[in-house]
C-alpha cells in the first residue's frame, strides 16, 4: 500500500550523489572505475583544522548548541564576510546550519510558497529544482547559452519574471558550468531586480574560492537596494575540503534568519558541535589554507582541458571557477556500437561507465540534455588515465 506524501513521490533523488554511489559500489565489487562524477576536494581538511576538531572532542563539547550556531561560530562567518566580501552582517543575522545545501533547504522552506515560482537558470546544479519542489515552489528552469558562457542575460531574466516569481536562485561561479559573473553583469541583473521588488535572490557562493579569474569574488549581496531580500548561502566544504563535516552557512536580513532559525530548531536543532569548532578553525585561518588547493585545481582545469580538447566530438568552454568541465557532447548523438545507440546524455554517460570505466554525470541532471559533466577535483594521474580511456571507447562510437 502506498502511503507516501506528494511531496517525496514528487522528488527526484540527487543524481550527482546516485552516480557517485554507484560508482562507489562498483569499485568496492572489485571493478576499477574512475569516478569523476561528485564534486569535492580530495585533499585531507587542513591540519589545524583536524586539531580544533579533536581538542573540541576533548574539552567536552558534547552538546546540543543554539540553534543558529556557536556563537563564536557565528561571530567568525560575520568577519569572514566583512574582511573577504566587505559585507556586513552582523553575528544575529547570519546562521550555521549542515552544508550548504542545508541552509538552501532552511531558506527555500522560509520562502517558498505553494504556487510560487523559483526561477533557476540552467543549466543548474541539481538539488535547486528539487529543494524548490519540496516548498511547494515551481522551479522555473530557464535556459542560458553556451555562446553567453551560460550566463543569464538581464532580458531573459526580466521576461521571465512573473507575478509568482517569488526568488532567482543565482549560482556563481557555477556548478556544473563553470562560469563566473562579474560585477559589472550582476549590476545589470540587478537592475533588472530592482523592477520586481518582491522577487528575492538566493546566491549559492560556495565556490567563491574556487576562482581562476584575476576579477575579486562579485556577488548580488553587495547591491544595497537587495539587501533586504537576498540570501548569502556559503559553507566550508569546498573551500577548506571539509564536505563530510557538514557546515554551511546564510545570511539575510533578520526576519529570514529568525525564520530559518524557527525551521531549524524544529528540523535539526543545530548542526554538528564538533564540525562547528572545525569551522570556526577553518574560518578563522582566511584564506591562507587555500591557495594550495586552488592551484591544484588549476592546474587540473588545465589538464582535463587539453585532454578534453583532444577528444573527438566534444564542444568545451574553459571554467572560469569551481571544478568541472561541462563540453556539450551532443555530436554523438545518433551514433552507436554493437547495436547500442546513444541518444541522450544519460546514455553517454551509462556508455563510459561500462566502455571505459570512467563515471561522470549526464548533463540530464542539470537541465541541460546535450552536456555531461566531469568533476576534476581528482588526482592528476586519475584524470589523464580517465581522458584516455573515454578517448579509446569514443573513438569506438561510429
Ligand atoms: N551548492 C552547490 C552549487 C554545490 O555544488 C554544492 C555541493 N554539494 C552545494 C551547494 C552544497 O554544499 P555543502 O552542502 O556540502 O556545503
Ligand atoms: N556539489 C557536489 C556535486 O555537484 C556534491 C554532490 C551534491 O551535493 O550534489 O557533485
Amino acid at each position: 500500500m502506498e502511503q507516501l506524501s506528494a511531496r517525496v513521490l514528487n522528488l527526484s533523488p540527487s543524481r550527482t550523489i546516485a552516480m557517485n554511489q554507484r560508482a562507489r559500489k562498483l569499485r568496492e565489487s572489485g571493478i576499477d572505475v574512475i569516478d569523476l562524477t561528485v564534486g569535492e576536494p580530495d585533499f585531507p581538511t587542513p591540519e589545524v583544522v583536524r586539531e580544533a576538531a579533536k581538542l573540541a572532542i576533548d574539552e567536552g563539547n558534547n552538546f546540543y548548541t543554539p540553534v543558529a550556531g556557536y556563537n563564536d561560530l557565528r561571530e567568525a562567518i560575520s568577519r569572514k564576510l566583512r574582511r573577504e566580501n566587505g559585507l556586513d552582517y552582523p553575528a544575529s543575522r547570519v546562521m550555521a546550519s549542515a552544508g550548504a545545501k542545508h541552509c538552501l533547504c532552511n531558506a527555500l522552506l522560509a520562502l517558498v510558497d505553494p504556487g510560487d515560482e523559483v526561477i533557476v537558470p540552467a543549466p543548474h546544479w541539481v538539488s535547486y529544482t528539487e529543494l524548490a519542489k519540496l516548498a511547494g515552489g515551481v522551479p522555473v528552469s530557464l535556459p542560458t547559452l553556451a555562446s553567453d558562457g551560460y550566463k543569464l542575460l538581464p532580458a531573459a531574466l526580466d521576461a521571465a519574471i512573473t507575478p509568482r516569481t517569488k526568488a532567482l536562485v543565482l549560482c556563481s561561479p557555477s556548478n556544473p558550468t563553470g562560469s563566473v559573473y562579474s560585477a559589472e553583469e550582476l549590476a545589470a541583473l540587478a537592475a533588472v531586480l530592482e523592477r520586481h521588488p518582491r522577487v528575492w535572490v538566493v546566491s549559492d557562493e560556495v565556490y567563491e574560492h574556487i576562482d581562476y579569474t584575476s576579477r575579486p569574488h562579485a556577488s548580488l549581496a553587495s547591491t544595497l537596494s537587495l539587501r533586504d531580500r537576498t540570501v548569502l548561502v556559503n559553507g566550508v566544504s569546498k573551500a577548506y575540503a571539509m564536505t563530510g563535516w557538514r557546515i554551511g552557512y546564510l545570511a539575510g536580513p533578520e526576519a529570514l534568519v529568525k525564520a530559518c532559525i524557527d525551521l531549524q530548531g524544529q528540523m535539526t536543532t543545530n548542526a554538528s558541535s564538533i564540525a562547528q569548532r572545525a569551522a570556526f578553525a577553518a574560518l578563522e585561518s582566511g584564506t591562507t589554507l587555500i591557495g594550495g588547493m586552488k592551484e591544484a585545481f588549476r592546474r587540473r582545469r588545465s589538464l582535463v582541458m587539453a585532454g578534453a580538447s583532444a577528444l573527438p566530438g566534444l564542444a568545451l568552454l574553459e571554467p572560469e571557477g569551481a571544478f568541472y568541465v561541462f563540453p556539450d557532447v551532443s555530436s554523438y548523438f545518433g551514433s552507436s556500437l554493437e547495436g547500442r545507440s546513444i541518444g541522450s546524455s544519460d546514455d553517454l554517460a551509462e556508455f563510459l561507465l561500462d566502455e571505459a570505466r570512467v563515471a561522470v554525470v549526464p548533463g540530464s541532471a542539470f537541465g541541460d540534455d546535450d552536456c555531461l559533466r566531469i568533476s576534476f577535483a581528482t588526482a592528476d594521474e586519475k584524470l589523464a588515465a580517465a581522458l584516455e580511456r573515454m578517448g579509446e571507447a569514443l573513438r569506438k562510437l561510429g
